[in-house]
């Protein structure tokens, strides 16, 4: 137990850890030991254009494209690692993980056209506690590695119960409960926006951000990725 609560710590003030499992890595690895590059979990959904994800939200929101990076494996040291971005503070690991993901969305050629990354904000008393979003920085590591703009502030979290916002995207949905607000139209307006998320799981709090950005922004197209992915919804493993 107490490895597990000073091992973000020794990341953040040695940086010559290993994220994942602790190890000693010099500084070319960029925090991630081969042992555990290799090991990690990947989906590979990002190289198809259909894969589970994307059919996740077939029949609940128009997307381009849909992946996840890695499987958010029960007792894995991956799942510890992205559950501490949310609760120890391993916002550098966030980036990193982001960053190599961008990379590999790059690679796959299908993430081409995406013009702006947009993460999917908190709600604003959560973020207060937590003093970070974690998805803001795994969409910076993204963003840097497709040489695009990250837009923090373009979509926001409601404070308060869910507003109904009429909508008449292609008459889709009457409409639409959302948490959250368009707060920058004129920036996402004719853009490619990739929405990023750090777990998915139901897909609903996703589903509810891109309804309401598609209603708000009717020419834009919307593409969502997110750095892991629960088992329930792929049903591989
Ligand atoms: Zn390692």
């Amino acid at each position: 137990m107490l490895g597990r609560i000073f091992h973000p710590l020794k990341t953040l003030v040695f940086g010559s850890r290993c994220m994942i499992c602790g190890s000693d890595v010099d500084a070319s690895a960029h925090g991630i030991c081969m042992s555990c590059r290799y090991n990690i979990p990947l989906t590979n959904y990002w190289l198809k254009e259909d894969n589970p994800v994307k059919e996740r939200f077939a029949g609940m929101v128009p997307v381009v494209h849909a992946s996840s990076f890695i499987f958010y494996r029960e007792g894995s040291q991956w799942r510890e690692t992205i559950h501490q971005f949310k609760y120890g503070g391993m916002w550098k690991s966030a980036r990193e993980l982001g960053r190599w993901y961008g990379a590999e969305l790059k690679g796959s050629g299908l993430y081409d056209d995406v013009d702006v990354v947009v993460p999917i904000p908190l709600h604003p008393i959560k973020q207060m506690n937590r003093g970070y979003n974690q998805s803001s920085y795994i969409a910076e590591g993204i963003a840097k590695s497709l040489d695009v703009e990250v837009l923090h502030r373009a979509v926001r979290r409601r404070r308060n119960n869910p507003a109904q916002a009429q909508c008449d995207f292609n008459q889709r949905w009457e409409n639409v409960d959302s948490l959250f607000k368009v707060s920058d139209i004129r920036a996402l307006a004719g853009k490619h926006i990739l929405l990023v998320d750090d777990v998915l799981t139901t897909g609903a709090t996703i589903t509810s951000c891109a309804r309401t950005i598609l209603c708000a922004v009717p020419d834009c197209r919307i593409s969502v990725v997110t750095l892991a992915v629960t088992q329930h919804i792929t049903g591989t493993w």
